[in-house]
């Protein structure tokens, strides 16, 4: 370990800084306070601390500096938006570390209409490649609301949801083929367009989700779609979970594959954005215990779109699934759906601090897992308010809980470790995930060790042992 951490070396008189800054440039090899804005997470919730932070400009100076740490055996951060949300991005508080940012690989390679796939660096935000399908009339679906920081290898690395994993998958499910720097500083191209492959064990689903544990993702290799004639989003007013699972169902069999995103919101969560946004409110007279927003992509038009929804909703309401509903009638109003579903984050940030867990049940288990775990928390916290909001449509819920009215946050995060407790033990028993979206990083490594068996975790051992035996690539996170 390399304790001095405040002594800040310099290339000068460091032989490995010095071989690095041969590979990228002085420019490009950041040390000292230079390196604050890489070493902190987006939270603000950790700073570690880093050797250096190197910016390869290329797939080969990538390789370079990983051997060159391979040889020194320094450890390897990987970086790309750091945006992710559980400590995975940034380096730990030993100093060992450099922290390799991918910012500048950050080129569209190649654009194949016919093949219908697109070729991108792992640096490219994921705004970029969204705007290079859309200049070649196609679509690159995954959404989310990082989009403008975050960066395709990240998205990959963290196997990113988002907003339509209901109608396109999650990253993993976009990607085709990945071009990847080994633990020692080997590239491996598999950037294979192909839908498919079977000649063997399927590297690029190892190297997808990993964390930066295994390999650098160097570029992608990415499905395009076509793009939708039309969006058309409404929202629903219900009385609880097990009427959004009905009309989830009832909307699958009506629209198909053009229903592109179905997100539950509980009227705190409302309540809450309309008070922190006053310039935005719930297009309905009364309040209602919950909310459904049911987005369509429509590949026919904006009429044929909208003819789907109002069946849908007059369907609902002559089954008593649903109190009220709002179809928008043009972009302004779906956009202004949307921005309700969109500050309830922000929301929950200005109200004050809350314990939050992004996990996934079977979508027929999720009304029961919630009515269940609700209970459970009142009883051990009475007051306790559940702020829970999510991508029903994907079984993946952020289950957030905020302290009583009047009970200060501070006092209320110290129950932290028993809130987590009773809930993920609630998510196990449901076979569920403790993590759906985010990854484990540094901040559920240990966690994930109570509900993966011996089995699990020890075959997990063996890839990270025969991919990386030296445990370089950004060791402690993950396992
Ligand atoms: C406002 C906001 C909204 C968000 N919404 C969503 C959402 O809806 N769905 C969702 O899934 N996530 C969401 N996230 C989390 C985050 O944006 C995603 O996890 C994103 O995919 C991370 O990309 P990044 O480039 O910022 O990666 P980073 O944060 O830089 O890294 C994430 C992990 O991947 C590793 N890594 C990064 N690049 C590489 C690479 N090229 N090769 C190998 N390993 C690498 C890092 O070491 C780290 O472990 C949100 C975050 C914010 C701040």
């Amino acid at each position: 370990m390399n304790a001095d951490v405040t002594a800040h070396p310099h290339p000068k008189n460091d032989a490995f800084l010095a071989a690095c800054e041969a590979v990228v440039g002085a420019t490009n090899l950041i040390t000292g306070d230079d390196m604050a804005r890489y070493l902190t997470d987006w939270r603000g919730r950790f700073t570690g601390h880093a050797r250096a932070v190197v910016r390869p400009a290329d797939t080969a100076q990538v390789a370079a500096i990983v051997r060159h740490c391979h040889e020194r055996r320094v450890p390897v951060v990987p970086q790309g938006g750091n945006t992710g949300l559980v400590l995975g991005s940034v380096p730990d508080a030993s100093g060992a570390a450099i922290v390799l940012s991918l910012a500048r690989l950050n080129r569209i390679r190649e654009v194949d209409p016919v093949n219908d796939t697109l070729t991108a660096e792992a640096g490219c935000l994921l705004q970029q490649v969204q705007d290079a399908a859309a200049a070649a009339g196609r679509l690159f679906p995954l959404s989310l609301a990082s989009e403008g920081s975050c960066t395709l290898g990240g998205n990959l690395s963290t196997n990113a949801g988002g907003t339509a994993v209901l109608r396109y998958g999650n990253a993993r499910e976009l990607a085709l083929g990945l071009e990847v720097v080994t633990a020692d500083g080997r590239i491996w191209n598999g950037l294979r367009g192909l839908r498919k492959d079977n000649t063997g064990y399927d590297l690029r689903n190892l190297f997808i989700g990993a964390e930066g544990t295994l390999g650098i993702i160097t570029a992608a290799v990415v499905k395009l779609f076509a793009q939708p004639a039309a969006r058309v989003t409404a929202l629903f007013a219900l009385d609880a979970p097990p009427q959004a699972l009905s009309l989830l169902a009832l909307a699958r069999q009506r629209c198909d594959a053009t229903l592109t995103g179905f997100e539950l919101m509980s009227d705190i969560c409302l309540q809450l954005v309309e008070k922190h946004f006053p310039q935005l409110r719930t297009p309905f007279n009364a309040r209602h215990p919950q909310y459904v927003l049911l987005e369509l992509s429509d590949a026919e038009s904006d009429a044929h779109a909208a003819s789907l929804l109002e069946a849908v909703a007059s369907s609902a309401m002559a089954q008593g699934l649903v109190r009220d509903a709002v179809v928008a009638s043009s972009l302004p109003q779906s956009a202004s759906i949307w921005a309700l579903r969109e500050h309830i984050s922000m929301a929950q940030a200005v109200e004050g601090k809350n314990i939050k867990h992004d996990i996934a049940v079977p979508i027929s288990r999720i009304a029961d897992f919630i009515a269940e775990t609700d209970a459970l928390l009142q009883q051990a916290f009475p007051g306790c308010r559940m702020v829970s909001f999510g991508h029903l449509g994907d079984g993946n819920l952020h289950y957030n809980v905020s302290a009583p009215l009047g009970q200060d946050d501070q006092v209320f995060l110290q129950q932290q470790a028993a809130v987590n407790l009773i809930v993920h033990d609630q998510v196990h028993k449901f076979g569920g995930s403790i993590s759906a979206e985010h990854g484990l990083g540094a901040l559920k490594r240990e966690e994930i060790r109570r509900y993966k068996s011996g089995t699990e975790m020890d075959m997990m051992m063996a890839i990270k042992r025969a991919l990386d035996p030296l445990n370089l690539m950004n060791p402690g996170k993950v396992l």
